[in-house]
């Protein structure tokens, strides 16, 4: 059994100097359901859909929400990549409630550990602090073998059994240049992650804009994954409104950050 992480003013002080804009997932959640229950999507008319890694870290948020509304369509993959794609999409949308909304949380994530560096993190029964997210930090990997030289000279194309990996090294080809001036590296991936995987949320739902029923909501941002002692953080990076014609009629963003009395 877990136990619930204690609010530890240091180490947030860390994640927030680290990662300016980012939330406790507490402080998220909290705010998410309020405003999402303002505008009608209240549990038993509200479907979730999420797009996060396969990473079992990836699920405290998800758990969370399913506590208010219930098991989630699970549209994600590696990475946090919608792989499900348009198909998937579309059986979601059908799964909505009958003059209901979807509520649609996508985001990449990064390790923090203890003492803040960035990319990896403590696991629970784990001696090794490794890398947080694999997937995104082996994609980067290649890439850099890319750009720096060294990268394997091959006639194999992509193998289905690894398929999603495959893909997650393509959607990260473009990132070539913005990842090697980074600053911080394991920093900035999330962020180019989270860029590539907005153009495909977009492209989704707009393809499936027609089986759209009362509304969507849709939250995207970057999952800040900390050691089992402390709260996990999100970065919000997009929270739109999506009325039934498929179209982007509120930007709940600034509600975000309006300070918690
Ligand atoms: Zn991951």
């Amino acid at each position: 059994m877990t136990s619930i992480p204690e609010e530890n003013a240091e180490f947030d002080m860390l994640v927030k100097s680290k990662f300016p804009g980012a939330i406790s997932n507490r402080e998220l959640e909290s705010k998410v359901v309020s405003i999402l229950s303002d505008m009608g999507l209240a549990p038993g008319k509200t479907l979730l859909a999420t797009s996060l890694c396969c990473d079992e870290l990836a699920r405290s948020l998800e758990n969370d929400l399913n506590e208010v509304y219930g098991h989630n369509f699970n549209l994600g993959g590696l990475a946090g990549f919608p792989f499900a794609g348009t198909t998937g999409f579309g059986a979601m949308a059908a799964h909505v409630p009958d003059n209901g909304y979807c509520f649609l949380v996508h985001a990449p994530h990064v390790g923090i550990t203890r003492d803040g560096v960035i990319g990896k993190v403590e696991r629970s029964g784990i001696a090794l602090v490794d890398k947080c997210c694999g997937s995104a930090i082996s994609a980067s990997n290649y890439l850099k073998s890319i750009t720096d030289g060294g990268a394997e000279i091959t006639t194999k194309i992509q193998q289905f059994s690894d398929f999603q990996q495959g893909a997650v090294q393509q959607l990260i080809l473009p990132f070539g240049k913005r990842l090697n001036d980074a600053e911080d590296r394991m920093k900035e991936l999330p962020y180019a992650l989270y860029d590539s995987q907005d153009i495909l949320v977009r492209d989704i739902i707009s393809t499936g804009s027609g089986r759209i029923k009362k509304g969507l909501a849709l939250l995207g941002g970057i999952q800040i994954n900390t050691s089992p002692e402390t709260f996990d953080y999100f970065h919000p990076l997009r929270f739109d409104f999506y009325d039934e014609n498929g179209e982007v009629v509120e930007d709940l963003l600034p509600r975000l950050k309006v300070r918690f009395l």
